[in-house]
């Protein structure tokens, strides 16, 4: 019988809004065999998760989200099977969390500046400690009647030219790789066709992060419509990627967005699970043998 695979979602160590328990909770309840933990920049979540995981039955695919600027633009890489130990990866988010924070009170700043005061404050308590990201500021501004939705404040104060907007200063594309090879994990572009690139810019940069090691790209996300599928698909087939499939789950907030309730991978994508390299450390440590 085939698996149901989520191999991209969020907890309360970023973004999401359940704790670790409680995703793989809802992920078992919807029928979920393999789940992938991905936070933006962090991997606190995932002990927690796999012990949750365990009893249950599930697999819990050690993850991460990895904020990477790539030419004036905000890319997200996903490692899937990571080792959350591996000290270069740690280091390397550690400074991801470092712009995380500095960010954080700049946007508090500008928007402070724009006349919306309190809201570094607003977002920090949200994240309890935690990475703070636009979304917790989102939630602020809403809560305090500043906007109407998160995708609102996201329009209309956190996105360029709005007040509360910082450009990126994440990993570099080549660094971001070289921390999840250092971890055994397999690199996948996240939500290919949500960056608004061109087809010719796209195939930049899955060319970049193909030479840098990188595996596959997410065909299937809960952002992408069956348009972008078709396109994603052929763009994996055609640079000779592996396909991923991800919810990008942050919560039941959003009800467009169900764990493991993703289309198929459409016929001739190559899933990332069925990879030698798929969950196997050593063999991605190795580097990519060139295909002949
Ligand atoms: P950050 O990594 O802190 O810059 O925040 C990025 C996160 O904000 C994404 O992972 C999404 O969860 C959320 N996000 C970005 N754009 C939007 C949007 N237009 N509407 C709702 N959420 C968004
Ligand atoms: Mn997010
Ligand atoms: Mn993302
Ligand atoms: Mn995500």
């Amino acid at each position: 019988m085939s698996q149901r695979y989520d191999l991209h979602s969020h907890s309360l160590a970023s973004d999401g809004s359940l704790s670790p328990a409680a995703l793989v909770a809802a992920a078992h309840a919807a029928s979920v065999d393999v789940l992938a933990l991905t936070d933006h920049d962090t991997t606190a979540g995932i002990a927690a998760a796999g012990a949750c995981a365990r009893p249950l039955g599930m697999q819990l695919v050690p993850g991460v989200e990895i904020s990477v600027s790539w030419q004036n633009q905000t890319v997200h890489v996903l490692g899937l099977g990571i080792d959350p130990d591996c000290r270069m990866l740690q280091e390397g988010l550690e400074k991801l969390c470092a712009f995380r924070d500095w960010r954080a009170e700049e946007i508090g700043r500008r928007l402070a500046r724009a006349g919306i005061g309190g809201c570094y404050e607003g977002a920090r308590k949200l994240a309890k400690g935690r990475i703070v990201s636009r979304t917790h500021f989102a939630h602020h501004l809403v809560a305090t009647g500043r906007a109407a939705s998160v995708r609102d404040v996201f329009k209309r104060f956190l996105v360029n030219n709005r007040p509360g907007h910082v450009p990126g200063q994440w990993a570099g594309l080549e660094t971001a790789m070289s921390w999840i090879t250092a971890a055994g994990g397999m690199a996948v572009i996240a939500h290919p066709a949500r960056y608004n690139m061109t087809a010719s810019k796209l195939r930049r940069l899955v060319g970049e992060f193909r030479e840098c090691g990188g595996s596959g790209i997410e065909v299937v996300s809960g952002s992408h419509t069956r348009d972008n599928i078709i396109a994603m698909a052929a763009l994996s087939r055609n640079e000779g990627l592996l396909a991923s499939c991800g919810s990008d789950y942050h919560g039941p907030e959003n009800p467009w967005v169900r764990l493991g309730e993703l289309l198929s991978l459409p016929a001739g994508c190559r899933p990332v699970w069925e990879s030698d390299r798929w969950l196997n450390p050593a063999a991605c440590r190795r580097p990519v043998a060139r295909q002949a």
